[in-house]
């Protein structure tokens, strides 16, 4: 007997599944392919060698078994190459270098996205699970065949989970059902889907499952006979009716007929209470005549047709539904379709990979994906059931981007949290630097508007129009954030050196000169002691706070230009700097104590920023003015006319309707709210930051008397730093 053992060559169960492999490649892909999904094979084998599978079997086998469902799904030679080598990255000294030197840059990239979800996976638990997700769509904005690989590894693992706590086996379950599920119906995999979600359902409630299963079994052998007599009218009819088609009955899985009951609190015996069939056509015409001889057949039950054809649902699938009045009073669910879009409701987004091409190089696959991708935003933007697209899933599977429609109907793929600026800059320079506005799908919006999937962007631009500083708060992408920079930055040296003019000529005036009437020569010879090549460059050194402008009138003043000049900070602030407030980026109004016209104010120059307007009483100005060169005196112009915020904390009752209250009697005395911060809050009290926009100190008094008179409120006062 043992001579005999040894002579017998025992078929190994990774021989059995590479040969299965093998024969289903065989069917669509060429040879060469073949034999380097058999190398990638030998290189796994050899690196996985002495590693092995819960069940005992060699390791090599899971991820033969990956690439299985994956053949059968038709998917390319380096999405069958990758899923052989899956693990090798994770579990074994091969390297991603190596793999790409073997196998190409494109199957070590596959690996190595499926490797990143694996880690994340092994360190999954509940409170990890969002992140896992936003992570495993990062790579799936890479390559959505990683994404199928990885569903394709779960599925594998699902079918071996074998003997392990039930608790660990729950909370597998779970994870499948809320995240890999949802990801196969959102990529139109309902194979994979239905096989995940039967896995877990009996993962999560074995006791549920196996009642169930014996309950279906034997419903459905009490039914045989009725089905079978349905079956057969409806063969005939077609044939009648000379349409060539294949009719098939239709079980619903277990999982579907446990949702079911649970959700509409019925028996087992009002779900089996239909009898489902499937029609699958040649082509679209046919299956409306099919759909005709049904309606002829039997009775349609008003308003449950629906037209999936025409409208297909936001994940892609198509196929007519109906439910007629069979014989016997049953209800009879029919479902007509053409093979294609049966195949694509089976395999989804894999389907996509299924047409070869000679240059089968990633950017196709990409692009295939994507016009996948465009297809879905149109199916979802005519059939306006978007909602659906969302209740289906607790994920969104592109995190990063969004994807919207210029008027044209040319999609923009944007960063996830572009604005309207970010969109504009994307189009065209020209188009963000001129922006003032937008309409998203016909309504006005305001330009730091956050864009969603699939809404149309109209931007309004204006001739006098001009980029602002404040917009590098709102943009994400690189391009508006240059294009504005680029512009802010010419723009702001004009600034600084107007107001390095301004600042000059204040200083010469208290010395009784004007710049005008200084001598060439004089002015030359400055500029060159203070290594500047033109006058405007000297001042824009000075309107940016990096050269004092009295330091430059006193060397001016003096008749040597090269001697010492001494500092002397009671002759040089005589008159105050007008300022307005809206000067622009050179004089900006210090956000601690937000000063507004009629405050007294104080300057500083903040090198390399221009000068910054701080409140007298402000806490950061005190400091501000030990630094004794660094300060000047301004004053506000009495022309003064803006909205400037300003902030002011309350103390109000904490009761219902207090903040519309407040915000109400503001708006009143129009004066806008920019923004509310709840510092502080019991039961009784609620202290809030308000920022509101005023005209000038009396406008904000009278705003502050209205609300002081208000019972709710029980103390107020202005936040000056
Ligand atoms: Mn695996």
């Amino acid at each position: 007997m043992l001579e005999i053992a040894d002579t017998i060559e025992l078929e190994r169960p990774e021989d059995k599944l590479i040969r299965r492999l093998c024969a289903t490649l065989s069917g669509y892909l060429d040879q060469t392919q073949i034999d380097q999904c058999v190398q990638a094979y030998e290189v796994g084998a050899a690196a996985h060698a002495g590693q092995f599978r819960k069940s005992g079997e060699a390791y090599i086998c899971h991820p033969v078994s990956v690439a299985i469902s994956l053949a059968e799904m038709r998917m390319d030679a380096n999405s069958i190459m990758a899923a052989i080598l899956h693990d090798v990255i994770e579990d074994t000294p091969v390297s991603k270098k190596q793999l790409a030197a073997q196998f190409g840059a494109e199957v070590a990239e596959l690996v190595d996205g499926v490797t990143k979800l694996t880690k994340i996976d092994s360190k999954s638990h509940a409170e990890t699970q969002a992140e896992n997700v936003r992570k495993m769509f990062l790579a799936m904005a890479k390559d959505l065949r990683v994404i199928i690989v990885k569903l394709a590894d779960r599925l594998h693992n699902m079918q071996t989970l074998g003997v392990i706590p039930a608790a660990k086996k729950r909370r597998i379950a779970r994870e499948t059902l809320d995240i890999y599920a949802p990801i196969a119906n959102r990529l139109g995999m309902n194979n994979i889907r239905l096989k995940l979600e039967a896995l877990s359902f009996e993962a999560m409630y074995p006791m549920r499952h196996a009642v169930l299963n014996n309950a279906v079994k034997k419903a459905r052998g009490n039914r045989r006979k009725i089905v079978d007599i349905i079956e057969s009218t409806i063969k005939n009819r077609l044939e009648q009716a000379a349409i060539n088609c294949d009719v098939a009955g239709r079980e619903k899985n277990l999982y579907s007929i446990y949702k079911k009951m649970l959700n509409k609190k019925i028996s087992l015996a009002d779900v089996f209470d239909v009898y489902a069939f499937r029609i699958f056509c040649d082509d679209v015409d046919t299956c409306y005549r099919v759909l005709g001889v049904m309606h002829n057949l039997y009775k349609p039950i008003p308003g449950r047709f629906k037209d999936y054809i025409a409208l297909p649902k936001a994940n892609g699938y198509q196929s007519l539904h109906s439910i007629l009045m069979g014989p016997y009073g049953v209800p009879i669910e029919i479902q007509i379709r053409t093979h294609e879009m049966h195949r694509m409701s089976e395999s989804g987004i894999a389907a996509h990979w299924l047409y070869k091409t000679d240059d089968d190089k990633t950017e196709k696959f990409q692009d295939r994906a994507n016009e996948w991708l465009r297809d879905l935003l149109e199916i979802q933007k005519s059939a306006g059931d978007s909602l659906e697209f969302i209740d289906n899933l607790k994920v969104d599977l592109f995190p990063q981007e969004v994807f919207v429609f210029t008027p044209q109907g040319s999609i923009i793929k944007l960063p996830r949290g572009a604005t309207i600026i970010d969109f504009a800059y994307a189009v065209h320079t020209d188009l963000g630097n001129a922006c003032v506005s937008a309409r998203i799908d016909k309504q006005l919006v305001p330009l730091q508007t956050k864009l969603e999937n699939g809404v149309t962007v109209e931007v309004i631009t204006a001739t006098w129009a001009r980029p602002n500083p404040l917009w590098l708060n709102y943009v994400i992408t690189a391009k508006a954030r240059s294009g504005i920079r680029n512009y802010l930055k010419h723009f702001k040296q004009q600034e600084a050196i107007d107001l390095g003019r301004r600042l000059l000529e204040k200083e010469l005036l208290a010395m009784h000169l004007h710049l005008e009437n200084i001598d060439e020569t004089k002015i030359q010879a400055l500029l060159q002691v203070m290594s500047k090549q033109s006058l405007d460059e000297l001042l824009e050194d000075i309107g940016l706070g990096n050269t004092m402008p009295f330091l430059i009138a006193k060397r001016i003043a003096q008749d040597d230009i090269n001697a010492t000049v001494k500092l002397d900070s009671d002759q040089a602030q005589k008159n105050p700097l007008i300022i307005k407030g809206t000067e622009g980026m050179v004089i900006t109004l210090a956000k601690c104590c937000r000063p507004i016209p009629g405050d007294s104010i104080i300057g500083y120059f903040n090198p390399g920023k221009g000068i910054v307007v701080h409140h007298h009483e402000c806490r950061n100005s005190s400091v501000v003015r030990k630094k004794q060169t660094n300060w000047l005196d301004v004053e506000w112009s009495s022309d003064a006319v803006g909205d400037f915020p300003v902030e002011i904390r309350i103390e109000v009752l904490n009761q219902r309707g207090s903040l519309a209250t407040i915000a109400s009697t503001i708006s009143e005395l129009n004066s806008n709210i920019e923004n509310v911060t709840v510092v502080d809050q019991d039961d009784r009290i609620c202290v809030d930051l308000i920022t509101l926009t005023v005209k000038d100190r009396v406008h904000l008094a009278k705003i502050m008397r209205r609300l002081k008179e208000l019972s709710i409120v029980l103390k107020l006062t202005r936040v000056k730093a």
